[in-house]
């Protein structure tokens, strides 16, 4: 089976979560198999390594999902590894930045030293739907001075053409 098409097959659909007519799609299947998890990292680092000719210097992981891989991704790119956190929970001075979400307003962090002008940022999470949270990201890189490069997801929602909140180009891995 090629690896996405078994990538694909792990994910669980979970019906009415976290909310009634919400159908959640469960990626934490893949990272208890060590030979799934391994195939997710190898093919974004593949991706990144055939398709981007820049050095990547920072790997921005959405939290809380895109701490799974994004470090992964970094070590293995000899990149830094840097978190875009919900509101409250970074030390020091940060950037913000709000996004939407079902029931008014969240925020996104990061820390304002993280990433250094000029810099080549790949964001990474687990899956863009209405590109909200993507999109707030995108800020925060862009308050650090940072080059947003690209948009890499394991999921996308295609039906919500949420990448058209992007401001730089999205690769998802497995469509819906
Ligand atoms: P958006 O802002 O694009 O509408 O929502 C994307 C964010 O919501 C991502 O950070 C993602 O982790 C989370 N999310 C929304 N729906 C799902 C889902 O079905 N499965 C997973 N794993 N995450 C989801």
């Amino acid at each position: 089976m090629a690896d996405i098409e078994y990538l694909r097959s792990l994910i669980k659909e979970i019906p009415d979560f976290p909310q009634e007519g919400i159908l959640f799609r469960d990626i934490f299947p893949i990272f208890r198999d060590p030979k799934a998890t391994e195939m997710l990292v190898s093919h974004i680092v593949n991706h990144i390594n055939t398709t981007i000719k820049e050095k990547i210097d920072v790997i921005v992981g959405l939290d809380a999902r895109g701490f799974l891989f994004g470090p992964i991704v970094a070590l293995k790119l000899n990149a830094a590894f840097v978190p875009s956190r919900k509101k409250g929970k970074l030390p020091g001075k940060t950037f913000s930045a709000d996004f939407k979400k079902e029931y008014g307003v969240d925020s996104f962090e990061m820390q304002v030293d993280a990433i250094k002008p000029g810099q080549n940022v790949i964001i990474v999470d687990d899956l863009i739907a209405t590109g909200g949270t993507a999109a707030a990201a995108g800020q925060l890189v862009e308050k650090s001075g940072g080059k947003l490069l690209e948009y890499i997801f394991l999921i996308e929602l295609a039906d919500l053409n949420g990448r058209k909140n992007l401001v730089a180009p999205a690769y998802s891995m497995i469509t819906f």
